[in-house]
């Protein structure tokens, strides 16, 4: 266990974020909290047990290996659904334990039908259609084949979900790329109802279609990023300011990223810092150490960049980011000494790092920056 740093889940910012969306979608749009990624970088565990204290129970995984923590934390209490990676030894486990996944291909499809006959379980699948993403999903011209196994099979398998997903809802550049796509599933979803294969629920939304295309919300709407209390992109939450009044942001920051000064030093004028010639002192200095490195997610893109608080102010990482350490100018931070509080991402006092400052200067996304914060550092929910 880290005991270098520590992440805090903030209950009440969860809470309005989730206000926010379901206001946003409406009563008859189930909300299904995607929490692949071990939860965007929040802790799976400790995120779904807050998730569902705020009311949230259904849950969209990448694979199995994300919906047996689920299970652990929540027992049979939430609904979960598989999008990607279903291995053949863990078919049984997943229809066994009654999660819904995603088909996308022939081979599943058997796998499932062999799986569920060996244990006499309905399997609950969504089909997924390939509209036009190109990554998974049956082909137009392989439905028939599927329909005429669904019926022949209709003991075994149950079509919960028929679902896409957009090949880039976040951006206006995709506009008509993902307009296609919305008609190619509604026309798929015609075909299979014309051949009595209806499916209970249709659903293809993430955060960004959600907001900028609101028909794709349909029955149920899987949304990430948004209920982290960030947006998918600017484009997003310009287009969703564009027609509100009030023109502050709905969404609040889940996470906060803490650690400690580890250890404090004098530099002097002309003397390099860390690695090499980076970070050449030009005034006589004070450093403190951080024991973050790119080894907890710390992107060594941020040497010489990224920002940190300190005793309310904010200091600059100086020098590259180590594997374990990183050093921040704390030349004008006046009381500074070991053990203070450093915020890598959160609020301290007047001031904020938020996600965003952060992976602009690292050029990564969000959803990249959060999801490399290392998975062994502890997560507590606090109210
Ligand atoms: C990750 C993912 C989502 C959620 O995306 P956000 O942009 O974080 O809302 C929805 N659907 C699928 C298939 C995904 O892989």
């Amino acid at each position: 266990m880290h005991t270098n740093s520590s992440i805090e889940l903030n209950q009440t910012a969860y809470q309005n974020n989730i206000d926010f969306l379901r206001k946003t979608f409406g009563k008859k749009v189930q909300f299904s909290s995607v929490v692949k990624g071990n939860a965007y970088g929040h802790g799976i565990k400790e995120f779904v047990t807050m998730a569902y204290d705020c009311g949230v129970s259904h849950f969209s995984v990448f694979d199995v290996e994300e919906a047996k923590l689920i299970k652990e934390a929540l027992a049979d209490k939430a609904t979960i659904m598989v999008m990607g990676l279903v291995q053949e030894i863990d078919m049984e486990w997943i229809i066994a334990n009654n999660v819904e996944f995603f088909v996308f291909d022939k081979i599943r499809l058997n796998q499932a039908i062999k799986a569920a006959k060996k244990l006499k379980i309905v399997a609950k699948i969504h089909i997924e259609a390939e509209t036009g993403m190109n990554r998974t999903g049956f082909e137009k011209r392989e439905l028939s084949a599927v329909i005429t196994t669904f019926k022949k099979e209709k003991e075994h398998l149950y079509l919960k979900g028929l679902c896409t997903h957009y090949a880039g809802a976040e951006s206006i550049a995709n506009y008509y790329r993902v307009e296609k796509q919305i008609k190619k599933f509604e026309e798929i979803y015609q075909y299979l109802c014309d051949n009595d294969l209806r499916p209970e629920i249709k659903h293809s939304a993430c955060s960004a279609a959600s907001i900028m295309f609101p028909k794709t919300r349909m029955d149920l709407v899987r949304i990430g990023i948004m209920q982290y209390g960030l947006w998918s992109s600017p484009e997003v939450f310009v287009n969703y300011l564009s027609t509100k009044k009030n023109k502050t942001d709905p969404l609040k920051r889940v996470i906060t990223w803490k650690s400690n000064v580890m250890s404090l030093k004098k530099v002097s004028i002309g003397d390099f810092i860390g690695y090499g010639t980076s970070f050449l002192a030009e005034r006589n200095m004070k450093i403190a150490v951080i024991p973050i490195g790119y080894s907890h997610g710390y992107s060594r893109s941020l040497s010489n960049q990224g920002r940190v608080l300190i005793n309310g102010q904010r200091c600059i990482v100086v020098g590259s980011v180590n594997m374990n350490m990183m050093t921040v100018d704390v030349t004008d931070v006046a009381a500074v000494k070991k053990d203070d509080e450093v915020v890598l991402i959160g609020s301290q006092e007047e001031l904020t790092v938020s996600v965003a400052s952060f992976s602009d200067f690292s050029n990564q996304l969000n959803y990249e920056l959060l999801t490399r914060i290392a998975k062994t550092i502890p997560r507590k929910i606090i109210e």
